[in-house]
């Protein structure tokens, strides 16, 4: 079999995880329609379909303007945005909350959505909130966007660098006790630090490439990849041209390639995989225009030399892998409760 056929047969077989899309915001009042087929933007379900996605992370993603009093305000009208997109899809779309769940959708061939909130103002101050987003079937966070905030500071404030608060460090925790899981993209590098000092288990990178190969605050050094490695967690390939090269005129699939070979080498192809910011981000890379086109990852991983089973774990064993493990804490801990 040639490449591209046995491209095409490992891309059906295997689990494609994607570990953030803003595509919510698309999704508004005169926005488009998640069930049809866009012309612009890049997902919805037919182009999820298309592009062999198994598991799909949906941000909710606070914009400035709503910062910081109208942070919970703003969520909960994209959670219901969101929630009421996925619904309209029927059977063909299965949110999950548990372990169980994820294990359904797989087995059912449904596309498992996952909900993430993108930014801590979401809280507020509140451990209150944070359970309540959580009743609401939130499972991932992302404790800052670029700004400072009560939990901690972003990648926006690389001057102060004030690292994880108090109240952050109460956050960590209370993450880790419900089985949510922590997404250190967009944090400021003190408090990547001050997180991973404080975390126990597995910690992700959803969106964030290799600051070695494109030097951007949003990107990680080569000390964070392997302090997030040894926590058992894993990076999200970034599709943001101006992430993936200084010269966005030559971010293609190759130059992806580039930055997961870059960390197989670092720290070994289990802490690789993807998050695609689709919908959050104006320039994609040459051959990765919007979600239908993700089998040219497989096929470009393939040509390199990974093994089908390598290339399944950056597609997304591997953040399965983290998803399981923090949730089934969480869930073991309730039901000892
Ligand atoms: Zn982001």
């Amino acid at each position: 079999m040639d490449v591209v056929a046995r491209a095409a047969d490992l891309h059906r077989r295997v689990v494609v995880f994607d570990a953030h899309v803003d595509t919510v915001l698309e999704l508004g009042p005169g926005g488009r329609s998640f069930l049809e087929r866009g012309e612009h933007g890049h997902v919805d379900l037919p182009r999820l379909r298309e592009g062999g996605v198994g598991v799909q992370v949906f941000a909710l993603f606070i914009e400035p303007r709503y910062k910081p009093e109208r942070g919970l305000q703003r969520v909960l009208e994209l959670w219901d945005r969101l929630t009421g997109a996925l619904a309209a899809a029927g059977e063909a779309v299965r949110v999950c909350r548990t372990v169980a769940d994820l294990d359904a959708a797989t087995a059912e061939g449904q596309i498992a959505a996952i909900l993430s909130v993108e930014g801590g103002e979401a809280i507020g101050t509140e451990l209150a909130a944070l359970r309540a987003l959580h009743a609401l079937g939130v499972r991932a966070m992302g404790l800052t966007w670029n700004e400072r905030n009560a939990i901690a500071d972003g990648a926006g404030e690389d001057r102060a660098q004030g690292g994880l608060t108090g109240f952050g460090r109460e956050v960590v925790a209370e993450m880790n006790r419900l089985g949510m899981v922590i997404d250190v993209s967009h944090l400021c590098e003190r408090s990547f630090w001050d997180v991973l000092a404080t975390s126990r288990g597995p910690v992700i990178a959803s969106h964030s490439n290799v600051r070695a190969l494109c030097d951007h605050p949003r990107n990680l050094r080569d000390a964070q990849i392997v302090a997030l490695a040894r926590t058992g967690g894993v990076m999200g390939m970034n599709f943001y041209a101006r992430f993936l090269h200084a010269d966005p005129a030559k971010a293609d699939v190759e130059r992806l390639c580039d930055h997961v070979d870059h960390i197989a080498a670092l720290v070994g192809p289990e802490h690789v995989g993807l998050g695609s910011d689709f919908d959050g981000i104006g320039e994609t890379p040459r051959g990765l225009e919007d979600v239908s086109r993700l089998p040219a990852v497989t096929e470009a991983l393939l040509r390199r030399g990974y093994t089908d089973a390598q290339v399944a774990m950056v597609l997304g064993q591997n953040f399965l892998r983290v998803f399981r493990a923090v949730w089934g804490q969480g869930e073991a801990a309730l039901r000892r409760a």
